[in-house]
């Protein structure tokens, strides 16, 4: 399926984990905080990708609250 600019996703990467997931960004603050909190007691070990992050951060970080 082709990517549609009216519904961005964020990579979001667990070192631990060793995974990398694109959430609809709406969803990212959630999904960040329900990773960690239940894959790593709550510490932030998931982040938002941190090329990807510095592209937001004018956008959405303090929408979001990530950054
Ligand atoms: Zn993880």
């Amino acid at each position: 399926m082709p990517e549609s600019d009216a519904d961005p996703e964020v990579p979001i990467v667990c070192p631990e984990c060793e995974t990398t997931t694109r959430i609809p960004i709406e969803d990212v603050a959630d999904s960040l905080e329900r990773h960690n909190e239940g894959m790593h007691d709550g510490e932030e070990v998931a982040q938002v990708d941190p090329d990807i992050a510095e592209e937001l951060a004018d956008l959405v970080a303090e929408d979001l609250g990530l950054l």
